[in-house]
């Protein structure tokens, strides 16, 4: 489903050069619940980044669901990456003037589908993360969990084979943790959605299939 090859990303400014990845070749295969760990700036937020096509690799190649990424142009790139993947991070990114329904219903208006399609696909993905009862509210009247299972159903609300998902429990306690953790394995293991997630959590990794670990941008596991 992803298929990195030598992938070398180095940020570059007028004084200094950082390589924040050194040559990650990973296969991930349709299905999978990947977790990467590792410490702060080893490369892990970089890594996500070119795997969901929202940064490009300074060297390398991104393949994902057999399309080599490097001959796309930046308006197919955004096309494949809305179609094929949906973001979760850790302080979920919603508008905070949208109510719930119209935060989950953002990613639809890049398609060409009707606002009664919209609104359903958007309920359809609340009920799946068991929030039916918040559609009306606003993100400040949410508790970070709930907040969370809105990113989460603004994720798959287009259906998306690939879920990449940065320290998505990293703001939660470990209840609220726990909860949106069970979230994504459901629909790991229901959907077969693939899922990268990044973590700081050895209890979260563990019930992944496979644990990354990166040490400066070099993969060490
Ligand atoms: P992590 O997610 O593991 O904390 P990052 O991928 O955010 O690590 O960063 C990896 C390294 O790249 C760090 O040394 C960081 O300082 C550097 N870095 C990240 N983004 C930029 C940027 N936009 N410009 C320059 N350096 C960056
Ligand atoms: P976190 O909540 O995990 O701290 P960040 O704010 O660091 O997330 O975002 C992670 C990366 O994703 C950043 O490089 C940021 O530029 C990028 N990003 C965040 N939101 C979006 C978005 N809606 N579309 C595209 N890129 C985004």
């Amino acid at each position: 489903m992803i298929r990195l090859r030598n992938i070398e990303k180095i940020y570059r400014t007028d004084t200094v050069e950082t390589l924040a990845l050194n040559s990650i070749s990973l296969d991930i295969a349709k299905g999978e619940f990947l977790s990467i760990m590792g410490p702060s700036g080893c490369g892990k937020s970089t890594l996500l980044n070119i795997m969901g096509l929202l940064d490009t690799p300074s060297n390398g190649q991104v393949q994902i669901d057999d399309q080599a990424t490097t001959a796309l142009s930046d308006k197919q790139l955004a096309h494949f990456r809305n179609r094929k993947i949906g973001f979760i991070f850790q302080s979920y990114h919603l508008i905070n003037d949208l109510k719930v329904l119209d935060n989950v219903e953002l990613p639809m208006l890049y398609r060409n589908s009707s606002a009664g399609e919209r609104k359903q696909l958007a309920t359809e993905a609340l009920e799946k993360v068991g929030l039916s009862n918040r559609i009306k509210h606003f993100p400040k009247q949410l508790s970070g969990g709930q907040k969370q299972r809105v990113a989460i159903a603004r994720a798959i609300v287009g259906k998306p084979e690939i879920i990449l998902a940065d320290e998505p429990t990293g703001n939660l306690d470990s209840a609220m943790g726990n909860e949106i953790m069970d979230i994504l394995l459901e629909l790991n293991k229901t959907d077969g959605t693939t899922i990268v997630m990044v973590t700081h959590d050895e209890n979260m990794a563990r019930k992944t299939h496979r644990l990354v670990r990166l040490f400066d941008g070099t993969q060490v596991q």
